[in-house]
């Protein structure tokens, strides 16, 4: 069965870049020039996975893919986020609206190829039940959920990955560079501030339920997780 991709862009030049590259490596891939046909034309068929541009002429991207997590039928597709703007802030401004990822303009095509890759990797290996206990978080690995103190909290496909990998491998220092080794896989091109935008995001999200402790950043050497930081005083 051949992905569908819909790219969501309003330069013509840029779409029909993107989509002769795709289709050329065996995506099905379909355009839409504003938010609006794209809503359409999700709606009508899901696609695997939405790459979203920074600015469109009726909406803002992190808007169209805030409206995308907001709706149940596209609440988990990975999405991947075109943007002209390379600041700190306006990453995280696309990944709290719920990108998975983001990528610069002018897009590299073979970074964009890779991170497909890399997300539909993801979104799709879900295995057998397995259920991970750490302190107050439980993570069912099936279901894709986090539950904090029994209460489920939403993360991005991304944050999801990272926590996963934390659980699996607790009480230990990963370097940034291991983390995208492990994380996002050693065949994307992705700069290591990029573990510390997911780290924070994931933080944040932990930090509403006051357990964003869990994930220790370790000065000079990386990151840790450890549950007894949960369960502390
Ligand atoms: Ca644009």
């Amino acid at each position: 069965m051949k992905k569908r991709i819909l790219c969501v862009e309003d330069e013509a030049a840029i779409r029909s870049m993107i989509r002769f590259s795709l289709e050329r490596e065996g995506y099905v891939v379909e355009e839409a020039a504003d938010a609006r046909s794209a809503r359409d034309l999700a709606a009508t068929q899901l696609p695997d996975l939405l790459l979203v541009d920074w600015m469109l002429p009726d909406l803002s991207g992190p808007e169209l893919i805030r409206r995308f997590r907001r709706d149940p039928l596209t609440a988990d597709t990975p999405i991947i986020m075109l943007t002209a703007k390379t600041e700190e802030e306006d990453m995280i401004h696309g990944l709290d609206a719920g990108a998975d990822d983001y990528l610069s303009k002018p897009v590299s095509l073979k970074a964009l190829s890779a991170r497909i890759k890399a997300l539909l990797r993801r979104s799709e290996g879900f295995g057998e039940q397995r259920i991970i206990n750490a302190g107050r978080l439980q993570l069912n690995q099936d279901a894709h959920q986090l539950r904090i103190d029994g209460t489920p909290v939403h993360l991005g496909t991304t944050e999801y990955r990272l926590l996963e990998f934390f659980m699996q491998h607790q009480d230990k220092v990963y370097s940034r560079a291991q983390l995208l080794d492990f994380v996002w896989g050693q065949s994307t091109y992705i700069e290591e501030r990029t573990v510390d935008v997911h780290v924070l995001r994931l933080r944040k999200t932990l930090k509403a339920h006051a357990a964003e402790n869990v994930i220790q950043t370790i000065r000079g050497a990386g990151y840790l997780f450890s549950a007894t930081e949960t369960t502390g005083d």
